[in-house]
């Protein structure tokens, strides 16, 4: 049996400790042994200010998973990827597409993996949804992802920035299902809220088209309190696929054909182990390519200011 990977965390905020701290407990072919982060710590390992730090004084260090917002993981990825560690970097990879392809060929140079880890797609109906969907002729299909933004992203400011995607934050993982199940598609119009004090979308409606020529619709809201909706629905030859919770559940003209208790994080290591083992990468950009489009063809509103 091989020796578990030495992989150290960067970046210790609300994602590490909610999924990435367990799910490497439970995972036997990793061991957590450093993490570099300004201010959070992680009890009974090394912990050190930044990963340049990190990397100099734990040299058996084969893997880092980068946790820190999106606009400030390049600096951090490179780093790792010059001093030829494996890199896992939370969604989204980065802040823009070409960046990434720059790591992603970095990490070709160097002879290492490069993970842009895809959360929502290891949610556990999407591949059921995916085979339903490829078996059948899809006439339409809508995403509607709205949840309330104070609830899940309190005071957190990176996301409203330039570079923190605002409401395409949660979006993105609906994209990175999207673009999974649905066969290729391409934006034709976008409109995007921007609350008057912040730089990021709130609200955004987004229209593609496949080349298949499917319509697909986005509906996209940060303000819904009460139920949240992360839900992806198809008109089908075959019925009306319901694929809601995130990719948890899967129904089929109103009956629950799969649903089980989501395990992301534990199946996202397992994918990063498989790649490092076998020597190869993962780098699907397409998320990412639609959030840029979006932004660049979107119409701007400005809408009221936004209070935390
Ligand atoms: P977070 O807690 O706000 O940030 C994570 C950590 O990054 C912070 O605790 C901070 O640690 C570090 N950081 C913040 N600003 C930084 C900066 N300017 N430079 C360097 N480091 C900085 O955010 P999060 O919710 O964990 O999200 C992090 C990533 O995971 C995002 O890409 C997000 O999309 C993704 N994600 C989040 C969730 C969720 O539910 N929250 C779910 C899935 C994926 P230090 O101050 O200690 O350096």
């Amino acid at each position: 049996m091989s020796q578990p990977i030495k992989i150290g965390i960067v970046g210790v905020g609300k994602i590490v400790r909610d999924q990435h701290l367990p799910a490497l407990a439970k995972d036997g072919d990793f061991q957590l042994i450093a993490a570099a982060s300004r201010h959070g710590k992680v009890d009974d390992i090394a912990n050190f200010p930044d990963i340049e730090t990190m990397l100099g004084a734990v040299p058996e260090l084969e893997a880092v998973s980068l946790c820190m917002p999106p606009q400030f993981r390049y600096a951090a990825a490179r780093t790792a990827l010059e001093a030829k560690k494996h890199v896992f970097m939370e969604k989204p990879p980065g802040a823009t597409v070409s960046e990434v392809e720059d790591l992603k060929a970095l990490a070709a140079q160097n002879g290492v993996t490069l993970f842009a880890s895809w959360h929502s797609r290891y949610a556990p109906a999407v591949e059921a949804a995916r085979k339903f969907l490829g078996a059948t002729t899809i006439r339409s299909a809508a995403i509607v992802w709205k949840e309330d933004v104070r609830r899940w992203h309190p005071n957190q400011d990176w996301i409203w920035q330039p570079g923190g995607f605002g409401v395409f934050d949660p979006g993105i993982n609906a994209l990175s299902i999207a673009t999974h199940i649905l066969p290729a598609m391409h934006i034709t119009s976008a409109v995007l809220d921007f609350p008057e004090n912040r730089d990021a979308p709130v609200a955004a409606q987004v229209s593609f088209i496949a080349s298949t020529g499917l319509p697909v619709t986005m509906d996209l809201d940060w303000l819904q309190t009460g139920p949240q909706s992360w839900d992806i629905l198809a008109d089908t030859d075959a019925g009306r696929m319901v694929l809601s919770g995130g990719g948890s559940k899967l129904a089929i003209d109103g009956k629950v054909v799969h649903e089980e208790p989501e395990a992301e994080y534990p199946l996202l290591y397992r994918r990063f182990s498989e790649i490092v083992r076998a020597g190869a990468s993962d780098v699907d950009l397409a998320p990412l390519q639609h959030v840029a489009d979006a932004f660049m063809l979107g119409k701007r509103n400005v809408v009221e200011a936004f209070f935390d």
